[in-house]
């Protein structure tokens, strides 16, 4: 008979406890969000993967298709495509890839482009199914606004 109101005293006092730690918590400010319904103001610090910085004036990219990023990276995860237009003395831009499966985020493309053509993304909500999910084609995000 002594363990059953041992028992009960003790269901007790952890209820009592539990319900003190919720009532104490429900009175500090919030500290969290409901992701991904609300999402955070990033830091303009923040590291996303690269992306194509548009012309402030034309709104296309300002790459120069030196291929200076593609060779400095490390990793080997960025791809510059461009072609020469016929009659054009200047090489155009056809795609920019990143495989960003391979990216440290080192930073060493971005220094190294001499056009600032390149720059992190505040993008950090990156999810996929695949890793071909996060082969990006960065003119074709330029196109949809993809820089933030
Ligand atoms: S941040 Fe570093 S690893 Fe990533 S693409 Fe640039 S140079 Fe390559
Ligand atoms: S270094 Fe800059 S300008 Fe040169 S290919 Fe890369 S992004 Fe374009």
């Amino acid at each position: 008979m002594s363990g059953y109101f041992s028992d009960l005293y003790q269901g007790t006092k952890s209820l009592l406890v539990g319900l003190g730690v919720t009532f104490r918590e429900m009175l500090r400010p919030t500290v969290t969000v409901h992701y991904p319904r609300e999402s955070l103001t990033i830091t303009p610090n923040f590291r996303g993967h690269i992306e194509l910085v548009p012309d402030d004036e034309t709104g296309a990219t300002r790459c120069i298709t030196c291929g200076m990023c593609a060779k400095a990276c490390p990793s080997a995860c960025i791809t510059v495509r461009s072609e020469k237009p016929e009659g054009s003395k200047k090489k155009v831009l056809t795609g920019f890839e990143l495989d960003f499966t391979r990216c440290s985020l080192c930073g060493i493309c971005v220094e190294s482009c001499p056009a600032d053509a390149i720059a992190y993304s505040q993008d950090y909500r990156l999810a996929g199914f695949s890793r071909e999910d996060f082969h990006m084609d960065l003119l074709l995000r330029l196109g949809k606004g993809g820089h933030s």
